[in-house]
């Protein structure tokens, strides 16, 4: 390799953490990318390779590009909506179900996609998963909507088909035009995984299937999904114990907690990763750890809608990969991955104690555990030769990090960046010093704001 030409070098850094295998620390390191796969990477004693562009990582922390586990890019269209922002998760989803179901079209959900995938792109994603679970009826193709934004923007991506299957008049929350039959449901799952699931080393775009949660669709279908889940080979992906309504209701409707529930209709397995995971007991923890069950940690939304603190460090050590997840964007309800990563960081030292949690844990639960809740494990989430060349360089100099001169990865989170400097998806450039490349951005941006005011009644909208 060394005597050839990379696609891309990213030279200079002032440390490269690998989160590989051995966890790795390079100082002054650098790697090269060709065909999308890093082909090298060392310090300053290795022989460095070429490139036919080069990034400059002078002054930069450079990690793995960070992995968002749970998401709904949609709801970027409703953010800090007035009327919803003080209530728990069941008060908060009715106020806006209808404003969602009523409004959703492609363009839409083409336009909240893009708008998403840039401002997590901006704060050093580059995998993302996406929950969509509204297909209201003439809406459209939604999954194939926002796979669309991801391919334009060069965004790594794993969108979920979700469904709700159980309305009000049923027993369920969302109201009855939100919901789907249930054999519309797994027909439409199924052409989702054939027409867009990419089973190769490396892919752009995987699909799972995602049943939204306990109080939007029956034990049926949750079983049958896994059923199918199984026969097509795709992970499968829903709300877990995220707060104490849930757990109520699972227990006033089922007669079982909602982990209990989970294993009972064969979901407590390592093909499933589920989203908050904040109410499991420390029975549940085990069981979950054991099964190798994903858990996407969402602190944010955890706080907004006083969900409660999740036991992430816990759910960690039990052996369930924990991964980090935006979600919202209107419960979030902004789309930063390293904010995410930093309020784990402090989560999970109030939970577990000062010493359980720290800098380098939250950047594995962004990077490596979130490639565990997607399956890709060695494949994303970590920089090693044969891994996809997927990076994040964070700028390290200026005010904020004055003084951080022994361990640049707890000033990553404890001082912070915020941003990325550079993001790098598979090869390609996304942000470069700070900035989307695309030229797209402010179009989009309008776009995006006339569409907003669809969704929100006007007398809420202040500008
Ligand atoms: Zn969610």
């Amino acid at each position: 390799m060394n005597n050839q030409t990379a696609d891309l070098l990213i030279k200079d850094a002032n440390l490269v953490a690998t989160v590989d295998k051995d966890r790795r620390e390079i100082t002054s390191g650098w790697l090269a990318i060709t065909n999308g796969v890093i082909v090298a990477i060392g310090g300053i004693n290795d022989s460095m390779p070429h490139g036919n562009k080069v990034l400059s990582a002078q002054d930069c922390l450079v990690t793995p590009g960070l992995i968002n586990t749970h998401h709904h890019l949609y709801q970027n269209l409703t953010r800090a909506y007035t009327p919803m922002t003080s209530k728990p998760l069941f008060g908060w989803l009715q106020t806006l179900y209808p404003l969602w179901t009523d409004n959703l079209d492609e363009e839409a959900v083409y336009t909240a996609a893009w708008i998403g995938l840039a401002e997590l792109a901006l704060s050093g994603c580059t995998t993302s998963s996406d929950h969509h679970y509204l297909h209201p009826p003439r809406a459209g193709d939604l999954l194939s909507a926002e796979i669309k934004a991801a391919q334009e923007l060069g965004m790594r991506f794993h969108p979920t088909y979700g469904s709700m299957s159980l309305s009000q008049k049923d027993g369920g929350l969302p109201p009855d035009n939100a919901v789907m039959q249930e054999e519309d449901i797994l027909s439409a799952s199924e052409s989702h995984v054939k027409r867009w699931h990419d089973d190769s080393h490396n892919a752009m775009i995987k699909i799972a299937l995602a049943p939204c949660s306990p109080f939007s669709v029956t034990p049926h279908l949750m079983k049958e999904t896994a059923e199918l889940a199984r026969k097509l080979d795709v992970r499968l992906h829903t709300h877990l114990a995220e707060n104490d309504e849930d757990t109520e209701y699972a227990l006033r409707t089922f007669g079982m907690r909602p982990v209990e529930l989970l294993e009972d209709v064969g979901w407590m397995n390592d093909r499933t990763w589920g989203a908050h995971v904040v109410k499991p007991d420390d029975t549940e923890i085990v069981r979950l750890g054991q099964a190798g069950v994903g858990v996407a940690h969402c602190p944010s939304s955890n706080m907004i809608l006083a969900s409660g603190l999740a036991p992430t460090v816990k759910l960690h050590h039990a052996g369930c990969p924990v991964g980090l997840g935006c979600d919202g964007s209107s419960s979030a309800d902004a789309a930063s991955m390293w904010q995410e990563a930093r309020l784990a960081m402090l989560q999970g030292k109030l939970v577990s104690g000062a010493d359980a949690m720290n800098a380098r844990l939250s950047l594995e639960i962004s990077t490596r555990g979130g490639a565990g809740c997607l399956g890709r494990v060695g494949e994303i989430g970590e920089l090693s030769v044969g891994a996809a060349g997927d990076v994040a360089v964070w700028k390290m100099d200026g005010v904020g990090h004055a003084g951080v001169l022994n361990d640049p990865i707890e000033g990553w989170l404890r001082c912070g960046p915020t941003s990325a400097w550079h993001t790098v998806v598979n090869g390609n450039i996304i942000v470069q010093n700070g900035e989307l490349v695309s030229p797209r951005i402010q179009d989009m941006l309008t776009q995006h704001k006339s569409i907003a005011r669809r969704f929100q009644p006007l007398e809420s909208v202040q500008n």
